[in-house]
């Protein structure tokens, strides 16, 4: 492991955050009442917000899918980020190092930053070399014609490997074994069987891959003019997982706003392409298919995904296998598409012809899953013939069953129906809601729950909690919960809610605090004080009849010590002059 990052720097990190701004900035929020902020929830498909961001909490909460959390959580869920680099990124957007404790030592965390450093240096010497290298004016040029500008070259951070065995080698000026190892690892270069090293790109524009977070982790070579191959890719390497990554797809989440949806295309270059006719929401696949784990990010940022095909026979294939890709990623609420160009078309060249409106006119008119999916059967199978209408139903029941969406599943299975000339047995009112049932069930509210919700939603409440240490040795589920949340409380003036969950992020209380943090208590804030301090004195009284209850049996047995005896006895006089207190 590496060295753990110090709790106090995470402390910070959460103060200084403001969980609003970070949320906003993703999934832009609307005020909903005098403090909170609300939302469509980015993790369940709806269409009316039951997703709450609380300020004052720093602490967001979905009521339809019951997704929660503070900002670190967010990073995690939102960007599918590890916790590191939830952390990490959390720290860049402060301008913050994230300072590591001592102690531990492993390099791998080192070697990887070494890793995505010596990607974005060669990203750089490519970009040097479309501006220095004698044959840039000749690229540059290839550049224009193909309708780039100088602004989209910079902001995909085009380049240019020369033609040449050892341009990139000569850069790194690569003496140590080492460091020609990390070259290779990363398949910027290549070795021969006799051992001899050289270039992987050579006389090729260069596009740079890079991931969720915006780092280099592989290169796309296009040739220049006809050689094969069009597309040379960098190999799958430590850094990159070409099944998962998209090309283009950190560039189109720097829009600003929500993702309307994505365009799925073949090439960088019509990805570069069309972000030049300002149509800045395509992605392309690298060198696959798109597989369901494409899909499944795809769906993360946007609710509807238009796949874009060459016309031809590959294309209409390339299609398909990704129509069967995408099914077991169907939730209800989102939205698959097909678009087939003309034959021998891509968007690169479609969009220099005709322009943006009537590429977009295109992409209007995409044909939605259940039509493509059902043309593509009947090519097949001919629902005239018995035969035809068994081969039909079988196809289409098999792909249906795919499909986890259950309005999805209803609606391609009664088109099914029609096509078979059957009736529906299916009741078509109703369609299923797209909300998914909140996974939690309602949460009992024990008097110890509310105690431990009250306080951890408003910490300043420690000021009047009374100190009772006792308390530790009562038999009272929660109370040693309740207890360490008072002395976190007490540790760190002005700590907040979001702060507090962050110390048992990896303890097994974290799960049920979460849902004690999202609980709406509905308790009038000039009432909040009074409330919790009752619920805390019928804590106490719970536990002073216990005490009386042991103690008495003692007695029973005749085996009380003097002390127990004194104690046993005011314990009985306090309780006679106590009124009975409410208990919530
Ligand atoms: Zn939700």
């Amino acid at each position: 492991m590496a060295g753990q990052i110090p709790r106090q720097f995470i402390d910070e990190l959460l103060a200084r955050t403001d969980i609003v701004e970070l949320i906003d900035k993703r999934v832009p929020l609307k005020k909903a009442g005098s403090r909170n902020y609300t939302a469509c929830c980015p993790f369940h498909n709806e269409k009316s917000p039951s997703f709450t961001v609380s300020p004052d909490k720093q602490f967001y909460h979905c009521f339809g899918c019951g997704a929660h959390g503070n900002a670190i959580s967010f990073m995690m869920e939102f960007e599918q980020l590890e916790f590191v680099e939830a952390i990490e990124e959390l720290a860049k957007d402060l301008h913050l190092e994230v300072p590591r404790e001592k102690g531990q030592f492993n390099n791998r965390p080192q070697a990887q930053a070494d890793d995505y450093t010596l990607m974005q240096q060669a990203a750089s010497y490519y970009q040097q070399q479309l501006q220095q290298h004698p044959k840039a004016a000749e690229v540059q040029a290839y550049l224009t014609k193909r309708g780039l500008s100088a602004q989209s070259i910079a902001d995909y951070q085009l380049g240019y490997a020369p033609e040449s065995w050892d341009g990139l080698l000569k850069h790194f000026n690569a003496n140590s074994k080492a460091k020609r190892d990390q070259l290779y690892d990363l398949k910027l270069i290549s070795r021969n069987d006799n051992g001899r090293e050289f270039d992987f790109f050579r006389d090729r524009l260069m596009f740079p891959i890079r991931d969720k977070r915006g780092r280099v982790i592989a290169f796309g070579g296009r040739v220049l003019g006809d050689g094969q191959p069009k597309y040379l890719n960098s190999p799958e390497t430590r850094l990159f997982h070409k099944g998962r990554e998209l090309y283009g797809l950190y560039e189109a989440r720097q829009q600003p706003g929500h993702l309307e949806r994505l365009l799925v295309v073949e090439g960088y270059m019509d990805v570069v392409a069309l972000a030049e006719h300002d149509i800045r929401f395509a992605v392309a696949c690298l060198g696959t298919a798109t597989t369901s784990d494409h899909f499944h990010t795809l769906f993360r940022y946007t609710s509807q995904v238009i796949c874009c095909y060459d016309g031809d026979r590959a294309g209409r294939d390339a299609a398909w296998r990704a129509l069967q890709n995408a099914l077991p990623q169907l939730k209800d609420g989102v939205e698959l598409k097909f678009v087939f160009l003309p034959d021998g078309e891509d968007p690169d060249s479609l969009v220099q012809k005709e322009g943006k409106a009537a590429f977009l006119e295109r992409l209007a008119q995409a044909k939605p899953l259940s039509q493509y999916l059902f043309e593509h059967l009947l090519a097949e199978s001919d629902p005239s013939s018995d035969a035809g209408k068994t081969a039909l139903a079988a196809k289409a029941t098999e792909l249906i069953r795919q499909v986890p969406g259950t309005y999805y599943q209803e609606q391609l299975s009664s088109k099914l129906d029609n096509l078979l000339g059957r009736q529906s047995a299916r009741t078509t009112k109703a369609p299923a809601k797209a909300r998914p049932t909140a996974p939690s069930t309602t949460l009992k509210i024990t008097p110890m729950r509310r105690a431990i919700a009250l306080l951890l939603q408003n910490p300043g409440l420690v000021q009047v909690m009374p100190d009772a240490p006792e308390l530790a040795d009562a038999a009272l589920p929660g109370i040693n919960l309740l207890l360490s949340l008072q002395q976190h409380i007490l540790a760190k003036p002005g700590v907040t809610t979001a702060q507090l969950l962050e110390y048992w992020r990896d303890l097994p209380e974290h799960t049920i605090l979460l849902k004690l943090a999202s609980w709406e208590h509905q308790i009038a804030p000039e009432q909040l004080t009074q409330d919790f301090l009752d619920t805390f004195h019928s804590i106490e009284d719970l536990y002073l009849q216990q005490r009386l209850e042991a103690l008495e049996r003692k007695d029973k047995l005749q085996q009380l010590t003097k002390t127990e005896w004194q104690e046993y006895h005011l314990l009985l006089q306090a309780l006679k002059s106590k009124k009975p207190r409410p208990v919530s």
